[in-house]
């Protein structure tokens, strides 16, 4: 796309006149850092309002998920295996990071295909990948619990922990804690679950919503787009990312998922349980969940004293209400998971406005 255009897009979002307040919501932690990286949350009209939604896979898991993968560790001489971002996430008591450095088997892979090679490179070994993540990694950790299973991998489990964005806007709407006008919602997910898996947004709830790209052009577009539809007044669901987003999804994707993993109720830092929100393994891959595997009995969960994670993955605060943010707080020594996360909040308006 020519600068021009963009330069033209960018002067529309600029001038578009409200008279009243209006809230949107990112739902993705992508778009929370795109927002600020490409320059778009700079130029919204005033009474535009974007507030960050709990996106972020690493900063929704809890302490306890944290706490349980640690004495599992610790109790049964297994291997960790996680993605990297979850190393310096503060548990109760701990944090991955510290544990490798007291001598806990931690090691950073970048797909739990890895980890599960690990597993075979080392059959006297029980390796166990910590299963964080939206619908985006789900499928290929279905994948790798049946690669598992079909190459007699028995030395190998996971940790479930995965979450299911759509039920998380729902829980929000249903709170009725934070007041929303409209959603942008997360364009990698939406590849998965299809417009589709986001209609009740528009039908059942009535909020009008976007489902958007990363790029500037994308962002620009789709709040445009999102706006114009709450001045109309009007309901319903726009694709922007249309490259990308089917109306069905990815069916293949949505196939492995339900195959290897059926919904359960799942708790979300700060938000609680949500009904449906998360995946469990199925009874025929049950020997595969190191839940089970190695039942442990974790210490009292413990929250970090004055961090508001919670209010912020609900929508309730911007960062900079946190009293801790910047001082007692910041990406070289986070109090909270939202300080962590690449695509946590706290680290974004970290990076963006100090
Ligand atoms: S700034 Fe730090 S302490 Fe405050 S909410 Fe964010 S992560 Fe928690």
């Amino acid at each position: 796309m020519k600068n021009e255009l963009l330069k033209e897009f960018a002067e529309k979002l600029r001038h578009i006149e409200l008279e009243e307040p209006v809230n949107i919501m990112e739902v993705c932690g992508t778009h929370t850092v795109q927002f600020f990286h490409t320059g778009v949350k700079d130029i919204f009209p005033g009474n535009l309002n974007l507030i960050d939604g709990p996106g972020c896979p690493v900063c929704v898991t809890t302490n306890d998920y944290l706490d349980r993968a640690i004495e599992i560790a610790k109790k049964h001489d297994v291997i960790l295996s996680t993605f990297g971002d979850m190393m310096r996430v503060p548990s109760s008591y701990s944090s991955l990071q510290k544990e490798k450095a007291g001598g806990l088997d931690v090691a950073i892979v970048y797909s739990p295909l890895d980890a599960l090679e690990i597993a075979a490179k080392n059959p006297g070994r029980e390796v166990v990948f910590l299963s964080v993540g939206f619908e985006t990694t789900v499928p290929t950790e279905a994948v790798c619990v049946k690669k598992a299973k079909e190459e007699n991998i028995k030395n190998f489990s996971i940790l479930p922990g995965n979450k299911l964005t759509p039920p998380a806007v729902a829980a929000l709407l249903e709170s009725g804690e934070v007041n929303l006008d409209g959603f942008i919602l997360p364009g990698h997910v939406s590849a998965i679950t299809g417009v589709k898996g986001w209609r009740f947004v528009a039908e059942k709830y009535k909020k009008p919503c976007v489902i958007a790209g990363f790029n500037s052009k994308d962002l620009l577009l789709s709040t445009i787009a999102l706006v114009n539809l709450i001045k109309k007044g009007k309901t319903g669901i726009i694709n922007e990312y249309k490259e990308v987003v089917k109306e069905e999804g990815n069916i293949k994707a949505q196939g492995v998922m339900a195959e290897v993993f059926a919904p359960a109720d799942a708790e979300w830092r700060g938000i609680g349980v949500i009904p449906g929100s998360g995946l469990l393994l199925r009874e025929d891959y049950a020997g595969f969940d190191a839940g089970k595997k190695f039942p442990v009995t974790p210490p009292p969960v413990k929250e970090a004293i004055g961090c508001r994670c919670g209010e912020i993955l609900r929508g309730l605060i911007s960062p900079l209400e946190c009293p801790l943010f910047g001082k007692e707080c910041t990406p070289a020594s986070p109090v909270g998971a939202c300080m962590v996360s690449t695509e946590g909040s706290c680290a974004a308006y970290y990076k963006y406005t100090i």
